[in-house]
């Protein structure tokens, strides 16, 4: 028996797209798949878009039905034949032949496929009808041509997605790069960064772990959402072949992607701990300045084990170039830092350093009323060392005096090199007595100190120290310093080698 065939009223096509040529997106969309079924008279029509590649996942854009699926799995559906690349036309049978699609007592469907630039089947029309029968051939090429319209308007809805999503990027970047400029605390703008990633992907948890300054392991600077037990355990990760995802991401340089963090050897150490904490997967990618150095290790974890994505990939590769212009940013500004405080020669504090942080000292013992001493010294006859053995013979000595006084100091007082032969120290809560006492351990080492000469018995040498304590007259710290200067020139006429405290006057 001949199946009767479905007309589209004269007219009908054109007034479609007259009606909605105003309408744009998904309003579009709607539109027309509500016409459309208003008038052929179809239990449901719809347009999808693929949520994969290939497509096993439909996204429902919009659906002349209210309350229908908003998406739903291709397997079993008469949907599947479209994506195949095609159009479908089913004129009868549908409820029997599709378990997707049994309970809805449909005989007929047509489908109609959208593709992308590059041929691939990115969505589609759906038509579902009650009644068994076809299309009339006008009826087909007029829903193949709206079809095209639909197309456009769903390639047109990508690029404005994938736009405005690179938009919100380049923001993120931005505000990220702002804060940086500014100096916030690195942990800080980390954690912007972490929390930024965060939002748009609520399964991930991500940390940022750099080098301790031992150079072998590595900690968290950041990882907001990470339990902070987990966080404190992993403070102290030895950067190794097969430490954990991250430890040997920073081994090797290379990414390294554990799905599955309770059957992988690498977290052999760190199972029990991840696990406990509901951490199934972890990928880790390193992240290096421009000339290849490792500048920290940016992890993504998951709470069940996770295969990476290209997209994800990707993602992470970004992230990675992201904390790379953070973290190299702060590499720099540590380093002119350290060389704005540093004397080159000996490692020490320069006199620009010593002197802000003596003025510190000063207002800090002042206002508690706590002591405060300083000494200065001097290196006896040091020209002549320079004279006679040569000027790399002079630095050397230099070096030597300046390791040999660090080491008889406390973590808290500061020695700083603040001219060419000339040192001086603070020595915060200490009074004259304990000062002096200091000053004679400092001179008493440097006469101890033996400096190899090639071919020549070891030379000997000899400091003067002046010391001065804070006793309430001095109106700031230039005005104390220059009375342990006034000290150490009374310990020179003196005789040299000798230390002498500010007088009593
Ligand atoms: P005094 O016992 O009175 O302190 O005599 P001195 O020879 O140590 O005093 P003076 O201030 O005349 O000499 C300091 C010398 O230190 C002169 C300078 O060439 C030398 N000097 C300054 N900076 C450096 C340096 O960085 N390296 C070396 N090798 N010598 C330096
Ligand atoms: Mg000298
Ligand atoms: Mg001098």
């Amino acid at each position: 028996m001949p199946i009767p065939a479905r007309h589209l009223p004269e007219q009908a096509f054109a007034r479609i797209l007259r009606d909605t040529v105003h309408e744009v997106g998904e309003r579009f969309l709607a539109a027309v798949v509500d016409q459309l079924a208003a008038l052929l008279q179809a239990q449901t029509v719809f347009v999808t878009r693929a949520l994969d590649a290939p497509p096993t996942r439909v996204e429902v854009l919009a659906c002349s039905r209210a309350g229908w699926f908003d998406a739903f799995s291709l397997a079993g559906s008469p949907c599947e034949l479209v994506y195949d690349g095609r159009s479908v036309a089913i004129e009868q049978g549908v409820a029997e032949r599709f378990p997707a699609a049994r309970d809805s007592g449909c005989e007929g469907f047509f489908g109609f496929p959208f593709f992308d630039g590059e041929g691939r089947c990115i969505g589609h029309l759906g038509l579902f009808f009650k009644e068994t029968g076809g299309l009339s051939p006008a009826l087909a090429e007029q829903l193949r041509l709206l079809s095209l319209r639909l197309e456009a308007e769903l390639l047109r809805l990508d690029t404005l997605t994938h736009l405005e999503s690179a938009g919100r990027k380049l923001k993120f970047q931005n505000r990220i790069l702002k804060m940086a400029a500014r100096h916030a605390p690195l942990p800080e703008v980390l954690t912007q960064l972490i929390l930024g990633i965060e939002a748009e992907h609520p399964q991930m948890l991500c940390s940022i772990m750099c080098p301790n300054p031992d150079g072998k392991t590595i900690g968290v600077v950041a990882a907001p959402s990470l339990p902070a037990a987990y966080s404190a355990a992993i403070q102290q990760v030895r950067i190794g072949p097969g430490v954990g995802s991250c430890g040997t991401a920073a081994y090797s340089g290379e990414r390294v992607v554990i799905e599955s963090i309770e059957t992988h050897p690498y977290w052999a150490n760190f199972r029990d701990l991840a696990l406990g904490h509901g951490l199934h997967s972890c990928w880790s990618q390193p992240v290096k300045d421009a000339d290849g150095q490792l500048l920290g290790v940016f992890a993504i974890y998951h709470c069940q084990p996770t295969k990476p994505t290209a997209s994800d990939i990707a993602l992470i590769e970004s992230l990675a170039d992201l904390s790379s212009l953070v973290l190299g940013h702060y590499a720099i500004l540590d380093e002119l830092r350290r060389r704005a405080t540093t004397d080159d020669l000996t490692g020490l504090k320069n006199r620009a350093c010593f002197m802000q942080m003596l003025a510190a000292e000063f207002q800090r013992s002042q206002r508690h009323e706590r002591p405060l001493s300083v000494l200065m010294f001097d290196l006896d006859h040091f020209k002549s060392i320079n004279d006679s053995h040569g000027h790399a013979v002079g630095d050397a000595v230099l070096r030597a005096v300046g390791a040999v006084c660090q080491a008889q100091l406390r973590s808290e007082d500061l020695l700083a090199r603040i001219g060419g032969e000339e040192f001086a120290v603070i020595l915060p809560e200490t009074a004259t007595a304990g000062a002096l006492e200091v000053g004679e351990k400092l001179r008493a080492a440097v006469a101890c100190l033996s400096i190899p000469l090639p071919g020549q018995a070891p030379l000997q040498i000899s400091t003067s120290v002046g010391c001065a304590m804070l006793s309430g007259g001095e109106r700031n710290h230039e005005e104390l310093l220059s009375l342990a200067d006034k000290a150490l020139y009374r310990a020179k006429d003196g005789g040299r080698n000798r230390v002498c405290g500010q007088l009593a006057d």
